[in-house]
C-alpha cells in the first residue's frame, strides 16, 4: 500500500470512513491506511465540518441527503435504486422550493435542451436557456488560428461562451442552474462564473453518447489502449 500521507482515497483498502457499523458502536478510525485524510488533514475535516452549522448549509446538506435516501427502496428481495436523475432534479429542484431553473446546454444537445425543458415545463418550473454559442463571437477572439477551427480554415465558427451562459443566468436570476453537456474547459468556465446554486444533469462525450464512464467500463477491452503509458502531464 502507498506510504504518501497524501490523500488517495481512490486506492483504500478499508473505506472505513462509511463503516459497518451500528449507531452508537466505536468508529473503527485505527483502520484508517495511513493515507487517509482523517487522520493526516483533522484541521481540515474540522473546517469543512463548521460550514454544516451554517443553517443554510446544513438544510441543504439535508435536503441532498434526503434526495439520495429517496433514490432507494427496500423491497423483500432487497435493496434497490429508483429514479433517474432526471427525476431527482426535479424532486430536488421541488424540495429546494425552486420555481425558475436556468439550462445552460451545447448546441450538440439542442434536442435534448428542448426535450428537457418540455419535461420541466410540465413539472410547472419555468425555465431559462441559454445555448453555448451565443453571442456569435467568432473563435478568433481567443486567439483560435483558422487551422484550429473544426468545420475547416475558411469557415465562421462561434466560440462556446460559458462566461455569457453564466451572467446570463445569473442575471436573470434562476433558482437553480443546470449545466447540459458542456465541454470539458467551457465547463469550468461555467462553473466558475455562476453565481447561483448548480448542478450537472450530462456531461459532454462525443462518442459515447455522453457517458464517459463507459470508456472506464470497458477500459480492460475496447478501450485498454487508453491506459498506455505516456509522459507525465
Ligand atoms: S477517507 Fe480514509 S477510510 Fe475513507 S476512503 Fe479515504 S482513505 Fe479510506
Amino acid at each position: 500500500m502507498a506510504k504518501t500521507k497524501t490523500p488517495l482515497c481512490a486506492k483504500c483498502p478499508s473505506g472505513i470512513c462509511n463503516p459497518s457499523i451500528k449507531t452508537g458502536e466505536k468508529f473503527p478510525m485505527e483502520k484508517a491506511p495511513g493515507f487517509c485524510p482523517m487522520t493526516n488533514m483533522s484541521g481540515v475535516m474540522q473546517k469543512a465540518l463548521l460550514e454544516y452549522d451554517k443553517p443554510e448549509t446544513r438544510e441543504f446538506a439535508r435536503k441532498a441527503s434526503l434526495q439520495e435516501f429517496e433514490c432507494y427502496e427496500n423491497t423483500p428481495q432487497g435493496r434497490r435504486t429508483k429514479n433517474p436523475r432526471i427525476l431527482e432534479l426535479i424532486e430536488f429542484s421541488k424540495k429546494c422550493g425552486y420555481k425558475k431553473l436556468g439550462l445552460a446546454f451545447c448546441v450538440g444537445l439542442s434536442e435534448e435542451a428542448r426535450a428537457l425543458t418540455d419535461l420541466l415545463e410540465s413539472h410547472g418550473f419555468e425555465v431559462i436557456s441559454v445555448r453555448c454559442k451565443t453571442g456569435g463571437v467568432p473563435k478568433e477572439k481567443i486567439g483560435i488560428k483558422p487551422e484550429e477551427k473544426i468545420a475547416g480554415p475558411e469557415s465562421w465558427e462561434s466560440m462556446c461562451n460559458p462566461i455569457a451562459q453564466a451572467e446570463i443566468l445569473n442575471a436573470a436570476k434562476v433558482d437553480f442552474a443546470v449545466m447540459l453537456g458542456l465541454c470539458i474547459g467551457h465547463d469550468t468556465l461555467f462553473i466558475k462564473y455562476c453565481r447561483v446554486p448548480m448542478t450537472v444533469i450530462a456531461v459532454k462525450d462525443r462518442v459515447t453518447g455522453h457517458n464517459p464512464l463507459a470508456a472506464l467500463y470497458t477500459i480492460n477491452s475496447y478501450y485498454r489502449g487508453l491506459a498506455k503509458k505516456t509522459s507525465k502531464p
